[in-house]
């Protein structure tokens, strides 16, 4: 027999779990779905090498959905200072939380602890479903509903399908919507390390001539990297013995935290740029990396995510209010306008800085060096600069600024 929902949210991951989640708060029958059961427990070490810089707003997202605490409970690190610095020139920036009205700037935190943190609170609300393993491979739009097909034959049906099933969202596929973008031929290489000296609650990144690396402070003393590397050197740094990747890194790091230690597992992601052309349809809407898949080199991807959840619900519980159908057309092309702009702009200014680091004629390393002092030595744009950083912008949704939207 067809299960009927009012919404199917199909992705459990960080920004699929959110939006099911906010709706549920909202009293909307939703069910979440994903190919896979998430992670709930795990031992506290080693750490995992899939971490987020999470930003002020999506803080405040995560503590109005009611995960912040269990987030806690499992391990989050504060940072409170960033430095970024150029390898070829003398330009640097560093934002410290003492410049805001902030005890920090962000925090660093597993992604299984955000997902397994939603997902518990998701246990907690009698209109959420979690439906797992749940692979959709089939959709189809009938005159009141969507229809999901999953592998095991099951059927689901729901007035509103939305897709946060990643980067490369099938759903996307199934609804016909086109993306744009391409490949950046770099990877980011990810790992936990031990260093010699410590981090200092900051996060710092160096750009290299392949790219940025980054050094993000985690709780027990060690750091998670991320290394933009073009993906041959990627894919060679991979297969290195530890002790030899500790000398690369080393080098790389330009010392500031003093010797590598020790290096667990490695790991690396091809890296592109890519939206999707329309992010709605009819009962039908995308969010997170479905919609829209950035750089990681300001940490800005799953943060982007959480906006759209947050605006997404938002809307949707507008609309209810309003005594309109959940997939009125009219509130998702509102959630269209609402975050494609920003969410581009922000991909865009991901790209430019990508390009800018990666010349190397000393022309153009001294213009970029003395537009990163000219930032770091002028209070109004370092504000500027720091407050975006943080999520912290105009236009929010509700819950990215610690207010109720149901
Ligand atoms: C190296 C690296 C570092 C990064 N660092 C940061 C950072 O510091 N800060 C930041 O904000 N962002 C960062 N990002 C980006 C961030 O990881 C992503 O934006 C985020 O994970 C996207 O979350 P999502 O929930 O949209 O998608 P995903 O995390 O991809 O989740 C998709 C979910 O959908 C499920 N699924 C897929 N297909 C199906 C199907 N057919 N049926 C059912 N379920 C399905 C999957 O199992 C998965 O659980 C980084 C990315 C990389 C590569």
């Amino acid at each position: 027999m067809t299960k009927q929902y009012e919404v199917i949210v199909c992705g459990g991951g960080m920004v699929g779990a959110a939006t099911a989640c906010a709706l549920a708060l909202g009293g909307i029958r939703v069910a979440l779905l994903d190919r896979f059961n998430p992670e709930r427990q795990w031992p506290s070490e080693p750490i995992d090498n899939r971490v987020s810089a999470l930003t002020k707003a999506s803080q405040n997202i995560l503590e109005m959905l009611g995960a912040w605490p269990g987030m806690t409970q499992r391990g989050v690190c504060a940072y409170r200072d960033m430095r970024v610095w150029d390898a070829r020139g003398d330009g640097e920036l560093h934002f410290d939380c003492a410049d805001t009205s902030f005890s920090e700037l962000g925090h660093l935190v597993e992604n299984r602890v955000t997902v397994a943190a939603i997902w518990d609170v998701l246990d907690t609300l009698p209109s959420a479903s979690c439906i797992t393993p749940a692979k959709v491979i089939g959709m189809q739009l009938t005159d009141n509903n969507r229809l999901l097909r999953l592998e095991d034959g099951r059927i689901l049906e729901a007035e509103l399908v939305i897709a946060a099933d990643g980067r490369d969202s099938a759903l996307r596929s199934l609804a016909g919507i086109k993306v744009t973008g391409w490949e950046y031929h770099q990877d980011g290489l990810v790992a936990t390390v031990s260093t010699e000296k410590s981090h200092q609650f900051t996060a710092w990144q160096r750009f290299l001539d392949e790219g940025p690396l980054a050094f993000l402070p985690l709780n027990n003393g060690q750091c998670s990297i991320v290394w933009t590397l073009s993906s041959a050197t990627a894919k060679n740094y991979l297969s290195l013995s530890d002790q030899d990747f500790l000398k690369v890194l080393e080098q790389a790091s330009g010392g500031i935290l003093g010797r590598m230690l020790s290096v667990g597992p490695r790991a690396a992601f091809p890296l592109r740029f890519q939206y999707a052309n329309n992010y709605v349809d009819q009962r039908f809407a995308l969010c997170g990396d479905a919609a829209h898949a950035m750089h990681p080199l300001a940490g800005q991807g799953v943060n982007a995510g959480l906006l759209d959840a947050a605006a997404l619900a938002e809307l949707i519980l507008l609309s209810k209010q309003d005594h309109r159908p959940l997939s009125s057309l009219r509130f998702l092309r509102r959630y269209e306008r609402w975050r494609k702009g920003d969410n581009l702009a922000m991909m865009a200014s991901m790209d430019v800085l990508n390009k800018t680091y990666r010349v190397s004629a000393q022309p153009l390393v001294s213009l970029r060096s003395a537009g990163m002092n000219c930032i770091n030595n002028t209070a109004l744009l370092k504000t500027y600069f720091n407050n975006y950083a943080m999520g912290l912008r105009d236009d929010l949704p509700k819950l990215a600024k610690h207010q109720l939207c149901w």
